[in-house]
């Protein structure tokens, strides 16, 4: 399994001369299986440059959305594929509040862009799961989601293949001051022993209370999930768009002091475009 990051920002696309080492693009990864399955986790601004990547194959590409909200949706009317005529494009959509499953479409229409959704030459279907389902098979992988605390709610999602685990929760809030969906330790469980957690990191302890229920986690409580569930690895991901390459890095060099302080043996790295790990 090849895992790459093409969009790690949060909320908005930060282009400018202090972000260029971990990228200014909204959410997209890329996760690749040994069988040739192309799954993508959500399509924001980064997956135009994943769409050229794409476009040099005709197999089908699996997005899986965490939720509805423009970070996470607005790059897909960029992604080559959807224009290839006959090119399958399966979405499945996050577990959000308002049931708009196709919501990502709805984006392509009157004055808001020019090309409508009607004019897309691919075959494009949404894989809309009962509720009550939590796992599924796809090629060699086997899939698990679980809700997450976020206004609007949305999905994490969990990818077994090819003897590794990533897990992939944003945007999450692991301690909301409003009702949880999902509680810690569910959220322990659901991502235990994973090799690589990507895990929602937009804020800081040092941020809060300002910023306590806006749907986002502080780096501090992403490490110590990571620490609990056993995992090998944690990617901070959906980095705050006022963060700096330097102030991400203070991030990364402050975390590690909590996984010091724990003697816990965690890789921690900060989501970067470009990244790409194998599992
Ligand atoms: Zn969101």
């Amino acid at each position: 399994m090849q895992v790459t990051f093409y969009g790690v920002r949060g909320s908005i696309p930060t282009p400018g001369k202090d972000f260029v080492r971990y990228g200014g693009n909204t959410a997209c990864v890329h996760v690749a299986l040994q069988d040739g399955t192309d799954i993508v986790l959500d399509a924001g601004t980064g997956i135009r440059q994943l769409g050229n990547q794409l476009i040099g194959k005709s197999s089908p590409v699996h997005l899986l959305l965490t939720h509805n909200h423009w970070d996470h949706i607005q790059g897909f009317p960029f992604f080559a594929p959807i224009y290839q005529p006959e090119r399958e494009i399966i979405i499945t959509p996050g577990q959000t509040s308002l049931p708009e499953h196709d919501q990502i479409l709805r984006q392509m229409q009157g004055s808001v862009f020019p090309v409508p959704s009607s004019a897309l030459k691919s075959n494009i279907t949404f894989n809309v799961l009962p509720d009550t389902t939590e796992s599924w098979q796809l090629g060699d992988a086997m899939l698990s989601r679980l809700p997450m605390n976020h206004p609007g709610k949305g999905s994490a999602y969990s990818i077994t293949a090819d003897g590794a685990k990533v897990v992939y929760m944003t945007d999450n809030e692991l301690y909301p001051p409003y009702k949880k969906d999902t509680d810690f330790l569910s959220f322990v469980e659901f991502a235990r022993d994973a090799d690589l957690i990507i895990h929602d990191a937009q804020y800081m302890l040092s941020d809060m209370p300002g910023k306590s229920g806006w749907g986002h986690s502080v780096a501090e409580e992403a490490v110590k999930l990571a620490m609990a569930c056993n995992a090998k690895s944690v990617a901070l991901y959906s980095h705050d768009p006022e963060r700096t390459d330097d102030d991400i890095d203070a991030v990364v060099a402050h975390c590690q002091t909590y996984i010091e302080a724990a003697e816990s043996s965690v890789n921690l790295l900060a989501s970067a475009e470009g990244l790409q790990l194998s599992l």
